[in-house]
């Protein structure tokens, strides 16, 4: 059997603050293949951040495995996830997607050198179907919040990787912008890549294939 882009299994991660602990989550499993586009969606509190950063291997769950394209991200150096994370997966969370010093054209470009140089993504045509031709020299804090969110998707989408993981990629946009990202996040599942969305936007949910509910730290259906 061929390995699914992104495959995580009976994920767990507990929060302890003071003497209370918080089972932020409790045996979630995901799995998505390549060609999918998957949101996951829940109140706030459920664990969603937690479940992507567990995937972007940003963050180590006490228990459970995470693989991309059938690598282990979970359970190993800080590193050796980076590698991962670099070479194999987009991730684009809610803020801090851009290097500030570098205007957005270079800030994508890291991406596709972090990602080994093997992937032919252009810079530029990628920015101009984000609508961000103009901009491709700003800085980011030159941008607004929607030129941020579609600049940080340019980051995460420019090494066209096995999988694309978003927290809220447009919870910040208008229609018009929401409808570009998920434009783009469609033309990557159809190259094959694979996409997991944290949403809320009844929008992005019918654009994806399937929705995963998390409710306090487990999947419900
Ligand atoms: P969501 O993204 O669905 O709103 P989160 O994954 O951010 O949910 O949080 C899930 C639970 O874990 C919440 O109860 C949250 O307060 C808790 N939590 C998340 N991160 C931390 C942290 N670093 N320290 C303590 N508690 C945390
Ligand atoms: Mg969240």
């Amino acid at each position: 059997m061929s390995a699914a882009a992104l495959e995580v299994v009976e994920l767990y991660r507990f929060f302890r603050t003071g003497d209370e602990e918080i089972r932020a989550l409790r045996g979630v499993s995901v799995r998505v293949e390549p060609g999918e586009f998957v949101a996951v969606a829940g109140p706030s509190g459920s664990g969603k951040s937690t479940l992507l950063a567990c995937i972007a291997g940003l963050d180590e769950p006490a228990g459970g495995s995470v693989h991309i394209g059938g690598e282990r991200m979970s359970n190993r150096p800080e590193p050796e996830r980076a590698r991962i994370r670099g070479r194999s997966l987009g991730v684009l969370l809610q803020s801090g997607n851009l290097l500030g010093h570098l205007d957005v054209t270079e800030n994508v470009r890291l991406a596709q050198h972090l990602a080994g140089g093997r992937r032919r993504a252009h810079a530029e045509e990628l920015l101009g179907r984000l609508g961000l031709a103009g901009r491709r020299h700003a800085l980011p804090d030159q941008l607004s919040g929607g030129e941020t969110a579609r600049a940080g998707l340019a980051v995460a989408l420019a090494a066209d990787p096995v999988a694309v993981v978003a927290d809220e990629p447009t919870g910040e946009l208008d229609s018009a912008a929401e409808a570009q990202v998920l434009a783009l996040l469609r033309e990557r599942t159809d190259e094959g890549g694979a996409v997991l969305v944290v949403t809320h936007s009844a929008t992005v949910m019918a654009e994806a294939d399937r929705t995963v509910r998390l409710l306090d730290g487990k999947v419900t259906e």
